[in-house]
């Protein structure tokens, strides 16, 4: 793997990752309002300031060109009073003031440097048209601010405009006023309010970061606590029961595990006793086989006859070996999920009268009489095979477990979407205390005489299974000493 992709996936780990998104969040929540304030106040204050400014400065200008009417400055350009009042006009806001006459003439410059020129330009023309007009130079850091000097001082600017369109009469203005002061001072102080936004942004953006990873870690930490129960207890089922109950979402996840571990428990203790019950069910008639050979040849001289009898006793030993490892293998078949079926179209009525000729020797020996009883001509769809073994062990286990001259009663019916096959019979019935056991893996109500039978108690168990492979049911009623009946009831048509 190259390291590009490694990378990549670490990357993927870390998008991936609570914690980090977490942080982000948090992150982002703090900081976000934090931008947009500095954004907000800083951006705002040079707006501000330099409006405050211009309109001071208009203030000022439109007082100063009043004093200039006044004192008949345009004229007599010699004032004292006004002289003193440009220096401290210029003074005070760091600018240049001139004065234009009627003919476009500077007769006064503050810096002394245009005097008798002739100034043109468009500000200047559009006051002699009786407009205030200013303009900040945002690039030059000034504030223009050009006002017309009219005779009489109580125009305001929009009024004097009207009047003035009105009455064609430009002559009242008799020269202009323009003032340029400088912004740098503003520009100094947004620079100062701007790096002190700074330095506290980032102590913010610190702070932020400091409590986005203690939160991020604070809220992940009952998650990692939950990984670390289960690490616990993934070595091994213990009967522990872990808890971690900071939040509701975590209590879930650990009781939803707790289930899961409780049902392996209980699967891992059936294994542990499934194994058990193979290896002694198994091991039964080997030590029967080594018993009888062992007595044969501790005996020195045994006849023939004896030899005879013994090895006919370890033959059948042989065969109950077998029948359990095909029994066993028959469950292992049926442990598996209905996919492994294969599924066709079956005449059960057909199927049961096979099944009955086939265990007519069985039940002819002990005299027991076979009756079957069918209601209707039933086509199903299932696995001929496994429900073959599966309604073969019912009428088995009824001809096995009866009396002498008993019998045993088989009823096919079935309704539009199941068929049932009840096997009844007149046997020595099983405790009603037990009938919950009967299904169980090498469950036998009588030990000793189902093994004389040869019984291997995983009969049942098969059926069972077999018939929920086709998602049917079976039920078992009993009487002691009068009889069972075994219903089984299963769909007609298979629902995969
Ligand atoms: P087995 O191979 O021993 O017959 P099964 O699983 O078929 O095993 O049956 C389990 C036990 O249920 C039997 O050992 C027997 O005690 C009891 N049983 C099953 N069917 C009947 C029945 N029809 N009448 C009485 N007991 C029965």
């Amino acid at each position: 793997m190259t390291g590009r992709i490694k990378n990549l996936i670490n990357k993927a780990k870390v998008i991936r990752s609570l914690k980090a998104r977490i942080f982000v969040l948090i992150f982002l929540a703090g900081m976000i309002p934090a931008v947009i304030m500095r954004f907000g106040m800083v951006g705002n204050y040079e707006e501000h300031a330099v409006s405050v400014r211009t309109s001071d400065v208009t203030g000022q200008a439109q007082i100063l060109a009043n004093h200039l009417i006044t004192y008949n400055y345009l004229q007599i350009p010699t004032s004292e009073i006004i002289n003193a009042e440009l220096e401290q006009l210029s003074n005070l806001y760091d600018g240049r003031v001139l004065i234009v006459d009627s003919a476009y003439k500077v007769i006064k410059d503050t810096y002394g440097i245009s005097e008798g020129k002739t100034i043109i330009s468009e500000e200047v023309f559009q006051c002699f048209q009786g407009k205030t007009v200013t303009r900040y130079e945002k690039n030059s850091h000034y504030i223009e601010v050009v006002v017309p000097i009219v005779e009489d001082e109580f125009y305001e600017d929009e009024y004097l405009e009207e009047e003035l369109e009105e009455n064609g009469d430009i002559v009242k203005i008799k020269g202009v006023l323009l003032i340029s002061v400088s912004t740098e001072n503003i520009m100094s102080t947004g620079e100062v309010l701007s790096r002190k936004a700074d330095i506290l942004e980032i102590t913010m953006g610190i702070i932020i970061i400091g409590i986005a990873v203690w939160l991020a870690n604070v809220l992940i930490r009952p998650i990692n606590r939950v990984t670390d129960a289960i690490n616990e207890v993934k070595g091994g089922f213990t009967d522990e029961i872990i808890e971690v109950s900071d939040y509701l979402e975590t209590e879930h996840i650990i009781d939803a595990f707790n289930q899961v571990i409780s049902r392996m428990r209980v699967l891992d203790k059936s294994r542990e006793e499934f194994v058990s019950n193979v290896s002694h069910e198994l091991k039964t008639p080997l030590t029967s086989m080594k018993v009888l050979a062992d007595s044969l040849l501790m005996q020195e001289e045994a006849p023939i006859e004896l030899y005879k009898e013994f090895m006919e006793d370890i033959t059948n030993e042989i065969e109950r070996e077998n029948k359990i490892i095909s029994d066993l293998l028959s469950l292992v078949k049926m442990d598996k999920t209905a996919a492994d079926l294969n599924i066709e179209a079956v005449d059960i009525n057909e199927l049961m009268e096979l099944i009955l000729k086939r265990l007519t020797p069985i039940a002819k020996k002990e005299d027991i009489e076979l009756i079957f009883e069918s209601m209707r001509q039933v086509v199903a769809e299932v696995d001929e095979v496994k429900i073959t073994l599966a309604l073969t062990n019912l009428i088995e286990n009824a001809i096995k477990y009866n009396k002498k001259h008993g019998w045993v009663k088989i009823t096919l019916n079935a309704d539009h979407q199941f068929f049932t096959v009840e096997v009844s019979d007149s046997g020595i019935g099983i405790p009603e205390e037990l009938i919950e056991h009967i299904y169980e893996r090498f469950f036998r109500v009588d030990k000793s005489h189902s093994r004389e039978i040869g019984g291997t108690g995983l009969g049942l168990a098969i059926t069972r299974n077999a018939i929920l492979m086709h998602r049917g049911s079976i039920k078992a009623s009993s009487v002691e000493g009068e009889g069972t009946t075994f219903t089984a009831k299963i769909p007609l048509s298979h629902l995969s």
